[in-house]
């Protein structure tokens, strides 16, 4: 498979290049030249599929070309291993109409674990197959930093430093980081805010020199393959409730709009989807574009869903580059516009073909709480603040409700636990994995915002 940039001046490449790259180099993000196809009997036939050979199936034309091509099924099955729930993404059904799939059984509770495990594989096979290594930096506030340490702790020739703001994590989820025990794994307080972080690894990656003497790499979403492997779950939920024989629709808890792009790419490969409903909290720039047509940038404000706290969901430009039929000029001049002043409005044409797929809704924290408890108070279950955003929005939706609805249950209830408390009273407890987590030894380096700082910490650590 080849890949293209959504802004259409950057080189084509192969899987392993888009892997290594990241961003392309005309600032756009890669996708797929084609989409592969599947028959209904394609789709059919992956009923009844364990996880990782599922997973194999829906990727292989992804990687083809790839040097990992031949292993992998071997690869997924490993990265898979350690997942605490024998099914990997097991459906839990609400109601006639509700099931959840819940993605928070990866070693960090988060559904970002479905991707990274894979990637930190993959990672490790295409530098040793070019007798290379790789520096991985990244900012963090909150979930993605661990998902990146716990799949690039046990790989070889691969370095991970993550930035984030010192005392402005979770507990939960600074010690998620801070507590990983591997000599290639970096972790880094700096005294400022999770947006210092991110200009900091920014200013890291503009420096050539730095960036071609550690081979610097990116773990955020605009990694296609992060989107490739999430790709997967779609496939796996909407067939247990009877797909391709009855189309679904999904409801999707959505910041930087990287999962529910890859529910939108299993539409393209022939899934049969009815809707795909994003979940925003306050921070709700989303569902104002579906109601409004326009992409206007507003402040970001802390919310109970803090994984959504986005101003730009940098994803979304994947999306503008179907609806404006890959015309990648046409993606160039809206990301210009939303440089320069902030805001862009998408044409009917293309705004008419993406709200016929998509519709957004919006919670704030109050609704938020309220939906943890009722599902607690009608179920008995637990379910985290992202989650409940997301479940909300499918409801509220709108749709017939002969359609079921699978939403994605993005974190584990114990990664949020103040949040459920006050929702539930109830403080949920951490799986067994991660029981001892409050009595781990932390290690992390306390730094100043301060750019040479910064690289230098990076140079005198990288395990050469
Ligand atoms: C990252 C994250 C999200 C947002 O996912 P996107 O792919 O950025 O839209 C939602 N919920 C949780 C728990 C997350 O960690």
């Amino acid at each position: 498979m080849r890949y293209v940039s959504t802004r259409g001046r950057a080189p084509v490449l192969g899987f392993d290049d888009v892997l290594l790259t990241g961003l392309a180099a005309d600032g756009g993000l890669y996708v797929p030249e084609t989409w592969p196809q599947l028959s209904t009997a394609d789709i059919t036939a992956l009923s009844g599929l364990d996880y990782p050979t599922l997973a194999a199936r829906i990727m292989a034309p992804f990687v083809a070309g790839s040097v990992l091509a031949q292993d992998l099924p071997a690869l997924l099955a490993k990265a898979y291993s350690g997942f605490s729930h024998t099914a990997v993404a097991p459906l839990v059904q609400l109601n006639a109409n509700d099931w959840l799939v819940e993605l928070f059984h990866g070693p960090t509770l988060a559904f970002k674990d479905y991707a990274l495990q894979v990637v930190g594989h993959m990672f490790e096979r295409v530098i040793a197959a070019r007798g290379t290594r790789m520096t991985i930096v990244g900012a963090t506030s909150g979930d993605t930093g661990s998902a990146a340490i716990e799949a690039c702790r046990a790989r070889a020739n691969i370095d991970v430093f993550i930035l984030h703001p010192a005392g402005r994590t979770s507990e939960v989820q600074r010690r998620q980081m801070t507590t990983v025990d591997a000599p290639n794994v970096h972790n880094v307080a700096i005294a400022g805010t999770f947006d210092d972080c991110q200009d900091l690894v920014k200013a890291m990656f503009a420096d050539t020199a730095l960036r071609q003497d550690l081979n610097l790499s990116a773990v955020n979403s605009i990694n296609w393959a992060r989107i490739m492997a999430q790709i997967v779950y779609y496939f796996w939920s909407a067939v247990q409730i009877g797909a391709p024989n009855r189309p679904v629709a999904f409801a999707v808890p959505t910041g930087n709009f990287g999962n529910v792009f890859a529910g939108y790419s299993a539409s393209r490969m022939g899934l049969p989807v009815a809707k795909f409903i994003v979940g925003s909290n306050r921070n709700d720039i989303l569902t104002r574009y579906f109601e409004t047509g326009s992409m206007t940038v507003e402040g970001v404000s802390p919310s109970l869903s803090p994984s959504m706290d986005i101003q730009v969901s940098s994803n979304f430009e994947r999306l503008l580059f179907e609806a404006y039929g890959r015309d990648g000029a046409a993606v160039t001049r809206l990301m210009d516009q939303l440089k320069q002043s902030g805001r862009y409005a998408v044409a009917d044409a293309p705004h008419h073909a993406i709200t016929a797929q998509f519709v957004g809704r919006r919670l704030d924290d109050a609704g938020t709480k309220a939906i943890m408890a009722a599902v607690h108070g009608a179920t008995g279950a637990l379910i985290d603040p992202h989650t409940a955003v997301g479940l909300h929005a499918g409801r509220a939706a709108g749709l017939d409700p002969a359609i079921p609805r699978l939403t994605l249950a993005t974190a584990h209830p114990a990664k949020f636990p103040d949040a459920v408390f006050a929702a539930t009273g109830i403080r949920p407890a951490l799986p067994p994995q991660l029981a001892d987590l409050f009595e781990r030894t932390e290690r992390f380096t306390p730094l100043a915002n301060d750019l040479d700082a910064v690289k230098r910490f990076v140079r005198a650590r990288v395990t050469a």
